[in-house]
Formats: C-alpha cells, sequence, structure tokens
C-alpha cells in the first residue's frame, strides 16, 4: 500500500499529509499508527439481472478507515473510475473531516463500479439492492452509515434502508442518511456540503478582509454540492464570474445568473449547464476557469483538480475545497510555496456528513428538527471549526490544511489513547 514514490496515489497524499502534521505536532509515529491502515476493506462482486435479461457482474467496494472515534460514516460513490486507493483515500478524509468537526463518527467510503448514465432506474435499484445484502453485516446505525457521494442520491439510500430492514428485520432508518423526508431524511441534508462550503468562504473572506458582497468567485462543479454552494454564494451577494461542469465551462465578467441557471438545470438534459444562455455569457475551457484571475476559486467536482501543473497557473487568491481531495499532493506544495491560501476539503465540506450527523440523531431520537435548528446547529459547527483551524494555522504559522490535520490528529491520538488497546 505505502510507496514513498508514488505521491500521486490519493491515500499516499493523505498519508504524507498526516506526517508532515503530526511532526509539526510533535506525535511519535507510534501515536498514530494505526490511522496508516484502513481497520477493514470489502469488496465483493455480484452478478446483477439487467433489463434484457442478461447478467452483468459488478464490484462494489466499502472501506471502513476507523472507528475510534464512533461509528464508520461515509458515501457511496457510483462511478466507472471508482478504484480502491481512491476509496481509501475517501474513507480516510472521512475519518478526518469528522473529527475536525468533531462529531462522533469514524470515517468509510465505499462505491459501485458503474456508470450511471447506462443503466435504468430498475437495474440501479437491482444493484443497490444486491449490493447492500452483500455488506449488510458490516453496516448498521451503530456499525457504519453509509451516505450519498457522486452519483448516487436520497432514492438510492431509500433502497439500501429498504434492504437493511427486510434483511435484519428491523425498522431502522439510521442506517443510511441523506435519506428523503418520507424515509427519516432531514430537513436541509440536501445541500448541506454546499451551504457548509459558503459559510467557510464568508469566514475565511472576513479574515483576509475581502468583501463577500462582490468578490469573484469561479466554481467548478454544479453537481449536488456546486449548487448549493453557488446559491448560498450568490445570497451572500458574491459574483459567480465563471462556473463549468461536465458539459462545459462558460464565463461572464458582470456575474452569472444564479437563480436562472438553477432553474434552467432542474429541467436540463441530466441537469448539466450545457445550453444555458446569458447575455455577456461566454463559453471557456475548464482549465481557463481554474486558471480564472478571481477572488476565490471554489472547487466542488472532483479529486485530482490541482495538479502541480495547473497550482503553477492558479491566480485565484484563495482556494476553497468544496469537493473531496482537489488538491494533489504535489499541486499543493506549489500553492503554498506561492502563498495562495487554501482552505482544505477536511474543514470546507463537513457540512454534509454534518447535517447527515443531525439526520442521524433524529432517527435515533424519533424526532424531526425544524429547519432553524438544522441551520443553526450547521452554522456553529461549521464556525466553531473554521475558528479551531484558523487559530491552529496562526499558532503554528502553517497552512490551513496542515492545521486542519493537527485537529484531527490530536482528537484522534487522544481517543485511541483513552480507549487503550484489544487484546
Ligand atoms: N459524501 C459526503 C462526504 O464526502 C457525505 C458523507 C456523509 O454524509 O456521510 O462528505
Amino acid at each position: 500500500m505505502e510507496n514513498n514514490n508514488n505521491n500521486s496515489n490519493p491515500y499516499q497524499s493523505l498519508l504524507n499529509q498526516m506526517d508532515e502534521a503530526a511532526k509539526i505536532a510533535g506525535l511519535e509515529p507510534d501515536d498514530y499508527i494505526f490511522l496508516r491502515y484502513p481497520e477493514r476493506e470489502i469488496t465483493v462482486n455480484f452478478p446483477v439481472k439487467m433489463d434484457d435479461g442478461q447478467l452483468r457482474m459488478f464490484t462494489g467496494h466499502r472501506v471502513q478507515h476507523s472507528s475510534i472515534r464512533g461509528p464508520y460514516k461515509g458515501g457511496l460513490r457510483y462511478h466507472p473510475n471508482l478504484d480502491m486507493d481512491e476509496v481509501r483515500a475517501l474513507a480516510g478524509w472521512m475519518t478526518f473531516k469528522c473529527a475536525v468537526a468533531d462529531i462522533p463518527y469514524g470515517g468509510a467510503k465505499g462505491g459501485i463500479v458503474c456508470d450511471p448514465c447506462e443503466l435504468s432506474d430498475y437495474e440501479m435499484e437491482r444493484l443497490t439492492r444486491t449490493y447492500t445484502a452483500k455488506i449488510v453485516d458490516f453496516i448498521g446505525p451503530s456499525i457504519d452509515i453509509p451516505a450519498p457521494d457522486i452519483n448516487t442520491n436520497a432514492q438510492i439510500m431509500s433502497w439500501i434502508m429498504d434492504t437493511y430492514g427486510k434483511l435484519e428485520g428491523c425498522y431502522a432508518p439510521g442506517v443510511v442518511t441523506g435519506k428523503p423526508l418520507e424515509m427519516g431524511g432531514s430537513l436541509g441534508r440536501q445541500g448541506a456540503a454546499g451551504r457548509g462550503a459558503a459559510i467557510i468562504t464568508r469566514e475565511i473572506a472576513a479574515k483576509a478582509g475581502i468583501n463577500l458582497e462582490g468578490a469573484s468567485v469561479a466554481l467548478q462543479g454544479f453537481g449536488n454540492v456546486g449548487r448549493a454552494a453557488a446559491e448560498s454564494l450568490h445570497l451572500l451577494g458574491a459574483r459567480i464570474v465563471a462556473l463549468c461542469d461536465i458539459s462545459g465551462a462558460f464565463y461572464c465578467k458582470t456575474g452569472i445568473d444564479i437563480p436562472g441557471l438553477l432553474e434552467y438545470v432542474k429541467t436540463s438534459p441530466r441537469h448539466l449547464i450545457k445550453g444555458f444562455t446569458q447575455d455577456g455569457l461566454t463559453p471557456i475551457d475548464n482549465d481557463d476557469l481554474l486558471r480564472a484571475k478571481v477572488d476565490f476559486l471554489v472547487l466542488a467536482a472532483m479529486e485530482n483538480q490541482i495538479t502541480r501543473k495547473v497550482a503553477k497557473e492558479v491566480q485565484a487568491r484563495i482556494l476553497v475545497e468544496a469537493a473531496n481531495g482537489p488538491t494533489t499532493y504535489e499541486g499543493n506544495k506549489i500553492l503554498v510555496e506561492r502563498g495562495i491560501t487554501t482552505v482544505p476539503d477536511i474543514l470546507t465540506n463537513s457540512g454534509g456528513v454534518v447535517v447527515s450527523y443531525f439526520e442521524w440523531v433524529q432517527n435515533m431520537q424519533h424526532m424531526a428538527w425544524d429547519m432553524e435548528t438544522i441551520n443553526c446547529n450547521l452554522e456553529r459547527i461549521m464556525v466553531q471549526s473554521f475558528n479551531e483551524v484558523y487559530t491552529m494555522a496562526e499558532k503554528k504559522d502553517i497552512p490551513m490544511r496542515e492545521a486542519a490535520y493537527i485537529v484531527a490528529l490530536k482528537r484522534l491520538v487522544a481517543t485511541q489513547k483513552a480507549r487503550g488497546f484489544f487484546p
């Protein structure tokens, strides 16, 4: 698993990051060696009957990185290029993310290697239910709690909850989060990661002395996270001048009409931005977007976007990582050298799992919170974790990414010390 020369492996990047933070924090390698290895890795291969009657084999993964601070927690991703190193890294980042937010969870991630665009709804349902049956012994409200991630949604969470309940003979809404309201979902869960990222942008803007009212933003990604981030940033007065998704990218100096675009993608093919028009809107390359001269570059797409090469050309004042792992290890080194502030993923995008936590708490108590309670608590946790990371960065004169890892590592190591080792 470990290869010191291969920095582009995302799990290796996480290990490097962890080592650097541990060194600054004065931790010995033995203090956190247990975090270098995921506690359990599950891979399942299973057949699914397709609509045409043919059987097709699928592969699914679930990596349970750490349960030191609570049950494993993290999303499920359906993607044709999903691979184990990526899932491992995503699981590890969940451990750190939950520790930064100080919510009582460990970290996990999983998914199925598939292209959802090629699957009918019925195929998707059979695929999801079969995968759930294969991992049923390893999930549960106090064991491991999946949630949506790329290409998964509330409907998929419903099928998982239903399959789990049928197999275990119980009603257990707490087995997954990100469910629809009628299945025990929470108000405000959808879009929580994007709203949280906007709160973090507002906080860093204040520290950097940038007035968010009228500040320019380039936004990569217009999926669940990107859309909610755009909406919240727009409400805060920011001017989103460049935006992209997998169907293309565009630029508008005076600001993209976000309410108009949000309305447009409700009915556009696959909810993509392609075909949207507005006065002054010009098409650009995705790469141009990453190099745009803006106050904030908000990354809300996939991993490995800011590579060494791109990092040399970034012109944004501040990078906001609303996606998981959008900056490579080498890319990050360049950004640090260039003095570009980056607000790291494990702090910025925790809004999703924080509201997942609220959903799970409501499920355990058979209660439903109102929107105000959700929003107040989200605001409180985001601002508190931002301040903790920012203060650590100031105190040690280090970038916020290292500071976030230190905040998380200290919590994880303290809990492990208190637990001791068994047997
Ligand atoms: N998939 C989201 C993330 O990467 C949410 C995970 C969750 O709610 O458990 O943070």
